[in-house]
């Protein structure tokens, strides 16, 4: 899945709910059985071979996990053998705080003053010693004796007091189903003791009613011995339910529900053999969702104004079981056979080609498709019922089709065509050609992600797959790199899949990784270096928090499990990937040993740790290289490491910490990584042969170099996933160096700089007048990723100030922002240029200046919007100055000209800029509309509302009330995302993240602590809270400094 915007939508991240978690089930860690599972005819193999025989009076479903201790529990034995008399006897020591009971009987015996046996001190032989002994024992007798009658009445009872902080006892206690059965299963994860092999569906989408009816049969094979079948469904009323076993005959059975896991159970009385075959067949209905998950219903208006519906499917991750029931995890995976009924005029698709239509009753027609020829998990399946159409070219043996509704037919044939260059580039670079007959890529007029990979019909955002003739090429650049990012996932995700969605990177940042380096490759026009630059260091931002995760981190409650899909798993988990091939001798290691994890693994799920043993195994030259030991450390900690670098002549000191941003000076942290540290001189600082390598792998370490060096830059064009430190002297060799010629470094290195020195000086490491020595350089930059990164740095703390009402050093800032940037501002046109590059640099250039309130920037932007609406919408703006023009018209008396022209704009990337420059409007009557208007959903769609919030906050005007408006809304919101989604991590992060002081911290905190289950529980909550903390902070130790300097 793409979560939209991946530039912009900073996705966030908290505790886990502890409460829930002694509830649930993870991967038991002795019997390995989620992993091995996968396959199911691996595993007939490992049955009769007899490998499981080990383990044969342990049904899987009598197994218990117990994550704390990490002990394997088993119901009936127990965890603790006492009995009563022995647990009060501990809960007693423990209520006089004596820790040194031990837990076996006999020491117990002899050591402890309350074991029930009498005494063994009948002081038969006495002696000086044991006499001493005896009147100890007695003083201690007494003592207890005492300290018993003041203990509380219940302290020795047989129910004892009421146990704080003991580990539970293992009883499992069953939920109730709704019908007031008992349900046979306690856990979040499934049960191992059945196995999906394949599924059968048939639905019946009624559009006019906004209701289906749905058949599912599904085969399974008995791993276990069971007493009952277990899976997802939610929402589905079942009208009837069967069951067989074999070849025997389908007997009427009952399904019961348990609605808080979204589980379904039949249970029998008689129990399942294991090796046996059966089939389920249950019938249902239900209503299409009206969220952005499920089998959900969507709809647009067409050019004659005419409201058209749809439906369309959105299953990851944890809504197949809304559309049919099913073992919804990703490890179950299984054949898919899909049958759509839909009236004549509509189309239907699925995963797989259409194999056969059959003429029903009511002028409807099924189609059915083709059997899924790969095993699947839930996630992936797909449907769509809707008025489509599509445009096709043959891509080796695939069918490739985009598809979108019929009035913007037109705007596919760029998608068709980078779609299908990226194909044959990820065909020939994983050799391994794509499985299936067809890909369709479709675009969905209601949809929240950017877009979502299911296999065979990829599914977008029409902002993210639809682009005209006439847009630009920085439009062009965010279609392609979402594409490029979807169709890696048909190898990455769903060729080869992860156990469980703790290691959702294994997905995600590996199509993070792909669509930047397959777009390199294969469209090196659109420039996307600089685009994966700011990702990586974006992905730094979240990740320095104390609130952030491991990139392969437990899950154990759905809401974490929406709240993976963060800058962590995608973006830092494509940013290590990048380090490692950077640190790998040679061109080829990587990507054989990419090819041969995936040829290994094919139709199978995996864990982190198989990659990395995939990639050590590849063996092509001398300086082999431990991958597992290196990587192992980059995913299994968070955070990331801060270096910090001096020389002295030729002998370089290295020491690695961890760059954690906290406030609380208490917080400590001891992890450390192997660290790739690269690193170039004053002698030899472009060429990539210029490039040294230096593994760190202990706390600090020393080289030496061939000879006197005068300055060092560390982390040549920022491949590797740290920060550097070079202190006071290096820092200021470098300025010195950039300033007598910034063109000594690369771009991607000057860029480095810029973000490390601001990152730094969040950390107090640094002093402003040490960042402010650093930007002197930027007057002659002229390059766009060092510009951009200094604006953005540069305008977050405008925003803060801004915020903080600090005018007197807001007109400051701005004053120093125009003069560092005027000569380049100046130097921009308003007319259309080629290079993206270019592009990217003169949007960000304008839109700060016009936000500055730069004169000619405004009257310029006026000018072109009136000549804009005076051609009747005929004469387009340059793409990237459409953002620039539309703000600045919606904050003076143009914004309800431009709500008209929102109203009818045909090209959707148009269309996204001109409500972002609505919601940026300064009115708080206009603030409010716009607001509520996102929620409504009538004239703005509310897939936009995290954008629109998102703009909203960035103002003066508007971050209160936006503040207001979720605070007031949050039922709402969460109605329509899920807690711990994407868009809800987007929007607690924008209406927070620019608060920097104590009554603000205390507000979010209450506000979000009183939300209970509704969302307190958020790795976004906690980020905010730290995010203020830290904002404040910054605030306190640099105000009276950047009086001073600015
Ligand atoms: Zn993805």
């Amino acid at each position: 899945m793409d979560p939209f915007d991946s530039r912009n939508a900073e996705r966030v991240n908290l505790p886990r709910n502890m409460i829930e978690n002694s509830m649930f089930e993870e991967e038991p860690d002795v019997v390995d059985l989620a992993k091995d599972s996968t396959s199911f005819p691996l595993h007939l193999q490992i049955e009769m071979s007899g490998c499981l025989q080990s383990f044969p009076p342990l049904d899987p479903d009598d197994v218990v996990y117990e994550p704390r201790s990490s002990r394997l529990l088993v119901r009936g034995l127990g965890e603790n053998d006492m009995d009563d008399e022995e647990e009060d006897c501990e809960s007693s020591a423990r209520l006089l705080g004596m820790s040194f009971m031990n837990r076996s009987s006999a020491q117990r015996v002899a050591a402890s003053p309350f074991s029930r046996q009498s005494p063994s001190g009948s002081c038969s032989r006495p002696s000086a010693r044991t006499m001493v002994v005896c009147v100890l024992l007695l003083v201690i007798v007494v003592a207890m004796s005492m300290v018993l009658y003041l203990l509380p009445e219940c302290t020795f009872t047989k129910s004892g007091c009421p146990k704080q902080n003991k580990t539970s006892p293992p009883e499992t206690v069953y939920p109730i189903s709704s019908n007031g059965e008992v349900f046979p299963w306690a856990q979040l994860r499934l049960p191992q003791s059945i196995r999906p092999l394949s599924y059968s569906l048939t639905l019946n989408p009624d559009l006019d009613k906004m209701t289906f009816t749905g058949c599912t049969v599904i085969t399974m094979f008995v791993r276990h011995n069971t007493k009952h079948v277990v899976l997802h469904g939610v929402n589905l009323n079942f009208t009837k339910a069967t069951f067989k076993i074999g070849d025997g005959k389908a007997t009427a059975v009952t399904v019961l529900e348990y609605k808080p896991k979204q589980q379904i159970a039949v249970k029998f009385t008689e129990e399942l053999k294991a090796g046996q075959l059966c089939v389920l067949t249950l019938d249902y209905t239900a209503d299409l969702s009206h969220s952005y998950d499920g089998f959900y219903n969507s709809s647009y208006t067409d050019k004659e104004g005419t409201k058209k519906v749809l439906a369309a499917t959105q299953f990851e991750p944890l809504s197949a079981r809304k559309a049919f029931p099913c073992f919804d995890e990703p490890s179950f995976k299984a054949t898919f056979l899909i049958k759509i009924s839909h009236k004549s005029d509509y189309m239907a698709l699925s995963n797989m080609p259409k194999v056969k239509t059959i003429k029903l009753q009511n002028d409807l027609l099924l189609d059915e498709f083709e059997k899924t020829s790969v095993n699947m998990s839930t996630y992936l399946v797909a449907f769509i019922v809707a008025n489509f159409t599509p445009i096709s070219k043959n891509v080796s043996n695939t069918l490739l089709s985009v598809y979108s509704v019929p009035e913007k037919k037109e705007h596919t044939s760029y998608a068709l065509e980078a779609a299908s260059k990226l194909l044959d580039f990820y065909n020939n670079f994983f050799e391994i050609p794509y499985p299936l007959q067809k890909l369709d890529l479709v675009a969905i007029p209601d949809f929240l992600a950017g877009a979502m990979e299911n296999w065979g019909l990829i599914t977008f955002r029409e902002t993210s797959l639809l682009v005209g003739s006439l847009s630009s090429a920085l439009e062009k650049q965010l279609v392609a790199s979402v594409v490029a990012h979807e169709v890696a996932h048909q190898w990455f995700g769903n060729l080869v899949t992860m156990s469980w969605w703790n290691d959702l990177w294994l997905n995600e940042g590996f199509a993070t990784y792909m669509q930047y380096m397959s777009i390199q490759n294969v469209l090196p026009e659109l420039d996307i270096e600089n685009v994966f630059l700011d990702v990586r260091l974006r992905a730094m931002e979240k990740d320095a928090l104390n609130s952030s995760h491991a990139v392969s981190t437990e899950v154990n409650t759905p809401e974490q499990v929406e709240e993976m899909f963060d800058s962590v798993s995608y973006e830092k988990g494509a940013s290590i990937l990048l380090m490692l091939k950077a640190s790998l001798p040679g061109d080829q290691q990587f990507r054989k040993g990419i090819i041969q994890y995936l040829k290994q693994f094919s139709g199978l799920n995996t864990y982190t740790n198989d990659l990395w043993n995939s990639l050590t195994q590849v063996k092509l030259s001398t300086q082999h290289q431990n991958v597992t030991e290196m990587m192992s450390l980059w995913t299994s900690q968070k955070g990331f490491p801060l270096v910090t670098v001096s020389y002295k002549g030729d002998e370089v000191t290295l020491t690695q910490e961890h760059f954690l941003l906290t406030s609380d000076n208490a917080t400590q942290s001891s992890s450390l990584w192997h660290i790739p540290v690269s690193y170039v001189n004053d002698s030899c600082s472009l060429a990539a042969d210029c490039r040294q390598l230096f593994t760190l792998k202990t706390k600090s370490n020393t080289l030496k170099l061939p000879e006197k060096v005068k300055w060092l830059k560390l982390n040549y064009r920022n491949t590797g996933f740290y920060i550097v430190d070079y202190g006071k002297e290096g820092w200021s060799e470098l300025c010195d160096a950039l300033a007598n010629n910034y063109q000594v470094l690369t771009s991607e290195d000057r860029t480095s700089l810029i973000h490390n020195i601001f990152a730094l000086s969040r950390l107090r490491r640094v002093s402003f007048p040490q960042v402010h020595q650093l930007l002197k350089y930027l007057s002659n930059e002229t390059e766009t990723s060092p510009v951009t990164e200094a604006l953005l740095q540069l305008n977050t703390i405008y925003r803060l100030l801004d915020k903080r009402y600090e005018h007197g050093l807001v007109a400051r800032l701005k004053e120093y922002m125009l003069s560092l940037f005027g000569s380049l501002i100046r130097n921009q046109t308003w007319t259309e240029i080629e290079s993206v590059s270019k592009q990217e640099l003169r949007s960000a250039l304008l839109e700060t200046a016009c936000q500055l309130h730069e004169e000619s920037c405004i009257k310029q932007a006026k000018d072109i919007f009136k000549d804009y609406v005076d051609s009747n919408g005929t004469k387009r703006i340059p793409g990237d100055l459409q953002q620039v023009v539309f703000n600045v018209a919606a904050q003076s008396d143009d914004w309800a000209t431009l709500l008209t022209l929102y109203g009818n704009a045909s090209y959707d990337s148009e269309k996204r800029k001109m409500l972002k420059a609505l919601s940026s409007t300064k009115d708080p009557q206009q603030i409010v509309w716009i607001l509520q208007e996102g929620i409504r959903g009538h004239i703005v769609q509310t897939q936009e509302l995290p954008l629109v919030i998102g703009t909203v906050c960035n103002g003066f005007a508007g971050f209160l009330f936006a503040w207001d408006f979720i605070q007031e809304n949050w039922d709402r919101l969460i109605e329509k995302f899920p807690v711990g989604s994407f868009a809800i991590q987007r929007i607690v992060k924008s209406v927070t993240s620019q608060f920097s002081t104590k009554s603000h911290l205390d507000q979010v905190q209450s506000f979000f602590s009183s939300l209970k289950e509704r969302g307190s529980n958020m790795r976004s909550v906690q980020e905010a809270l730290e995010t203020i903390k830290l904002n404040q902070r910054w605030m306190d130790s640099n105000l009276a400094s950047l009086r001073k300097s600015l």
